[in-house]
């Protein structure tokens, strides 16, 4: 059983990871959240540069924090009016030692280049951690898919695969889904490839059963985190049967890690949109959800108005205040900072998972280090989805069709080894139970290895 005292601190100042860090603010102005990504990586990595100099005289630390390839297009489309709007589209293809790059694609408003670029780099060491050949890169555009029409959201669709189409491919960079990126826009955009490459071929994951898709894929970044989850509290002679569990957002990764809470006894009693979220005491109600915010595409608030016992707050924060025993932020990043994670400490929770992509600020992470909560980044904790991701290329380079119980065993397996595999590395390098820097450590170390093998490139 795994001992419940968490290493907290890793290395903070190092002249070599310091330099690199400075390196990076002077280089990448006015990008808070990939500086944030990054200080986070570096932290932990003096250990692994005083074992193994060789990273150092290759400058495996400077080469990784630079994009291999960064591209910023203009992405023009009309209204149903007739009004035309123009958007900005991204995509950072941040480093291929272990595979074709890969990583999702948000539709947000609140996306520019900085954020691109900050879940672009955690992809690399994500992607490593699932064992499997993929590079990192991530994508996006300002574009809000909120109130627009389906056909409004082909033409965006469109006009955005009309440029990216020529940088993709399915041994280049295949990309996902992500925040406002579901089943209807993979569609369009693959259909839009489809007719300008005359080629049917696997370069967009997250497809449609019917054309190419994988089943578990939709369920697979929830469903991974309450697997990773539950290894966790194996391992503390503990289980979901029982617990109250607390999840943040309404999206895909958020729904489906309800559905498998639930599968496994606990009882999920908040979720959230951007405008607020619902406390439900009795367990939220999935088809309920299922209908308002996939079918419905209606706000969160409505549930309340079918289930009388259930409570809307307006603004999210709040919701890290109600009492649970398993926090997991499923949103967007920087949801839960230092007042939040006190809360949840205060009130007795014993264990955080990050869905989203680095939903807790540096500082909520201390907090729960300093309070012997158990702590599982992003990086390990959604690897499911692009783990997924990764068995669809493989169904579509062979041309076969796995069963649901096939692609779950396989994603239960790789996020088993993920969980073992960043314990290992906590252990090995002096910070047991620090899942952080075991991660960290367990991504970059593969990834450093490739790129000294294949030379300055
Ligand atoms: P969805 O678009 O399906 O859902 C996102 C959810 O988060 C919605 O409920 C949305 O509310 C809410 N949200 C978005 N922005 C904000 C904000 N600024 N403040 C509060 N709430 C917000 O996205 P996913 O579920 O796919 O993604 C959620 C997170 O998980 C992201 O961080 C993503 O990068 C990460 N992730 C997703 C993977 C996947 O396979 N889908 C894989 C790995 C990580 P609203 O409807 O109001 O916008």
């Amino acid at each position: 059983m795994a001992t419940n005292t968490v290493t907290q601190t890793v290395v903070v100042t190092n002249p070599v990871t310091q330099a690199v860090y400075e390196q990076v603010l002077s280089r990448n102005p006015g990008e808070p959240e990939f500086h944030q990504a990054v200080k986070e990586v570096l932290d932990c990595l003096g250990p692994v540069l005083n074992k193994h100099p060789q990273y150092l005289k290759a400058k495996i630390l400077e080469r990784l924090v630079e994009p291999e390839r960064q591209l910023i297009f203009r992405v023009p489309w009309q209204d149903d009016n007739g009004e035309i709007h123009i958007n900005r589209g991204f995509r950072v293809e941040f480093n291929s030692a272990l595979g074709p790059y890969k990583g999702g694609i948000r539709f947000h408003p609140s996306v520019y280049l900085g954020i691109i670029k900050f879940l672009g780099f955690e992809q690399i060491f994500k992607n490593s951690l699932t064992g499997l050949q993929m590079g990192g890169a991530k994508g996006g555009t300002d574009f809000d898919p909120k109130g627009k029409s389906d056909s409004e959201v082909m033409r965006f669709c469109q006009s955005f695969m009309t440029e990216l189409y020529r940088h993709i491919g399915p041994d280049t960079d295949v990309p996902a889904g992500d925040i406002g990126v579901g089943g209807r826009e993979m569609g369009f955009m693959f259909g839009q490839y489809k007719r300008i490459k005359n080629a049917f071929e696997g370069v967009l994951t997250g497809k449609g059963l019917e054309w190419g898709g994988s089943l578990v894929r939709t369920e697979a970044t929830g469903y991974g985190l309450i697997y990773i989850m539950d290894e966790l509290l194996k391992d503390n002679a503990k289980s979901f049967d029982g617990l109250t569990v607390s999840i943040s957002g309404s999206g895909n990764v958020a729904i489906f890690a309800t559905q498998k809470v639930q599968q496994l006894g606990g009882k999920v009693i908040t979720l959230s949109d951007s405008n607020g979220f619902i406390y439900d005491p009795d367990g939220v109600n999935l088809d309920t959800v299922k209908q308002t915010k996939l079918v419905e595409r209606k706000r969160i608030k409505e549930y309340v108005s079918i289930h009388k016992n259930a409570r809307y707050t307006e603004g999210c924060s709040g919701i890290w205040n109600v009492k649970c025993d398993v926090a997991l932020p499923c949103a967007t990043e920087n949801e839960l900072d230092r007042h939040a994670a006190e809360a949840l400490a205060k009130n007795g929770c014993i264990a955080v998972a990050e869905g989203a992509n680095m939903p807790c600020t540096p500082q909520a992470v201390d907090v729960f280090h300093s309070n012997n909560m158990l702590f599982v980044p992003g990086k390990a904790a959604n690897a499911g989805g692009v783990a997924v991701s990764g068995l669809e290329m493989a169904q579509n380079s062979q041309r076969v069709f796995w069963t649901f119980e096939k692609a779950d065993t396989e994603l239960k397996n790789i996020m088993t080894t993920i969980y073992k595999n960043i314990s290992q590395a906590a252990q090995e390098y002096d910070c047991p139970g620090n899942f952080v820097a075991g991660a960290n450590i367990a991504g970059f170390i593969k990834v450093a290895n490739a790129m000294l093998a294949q030379g300055l490139v």
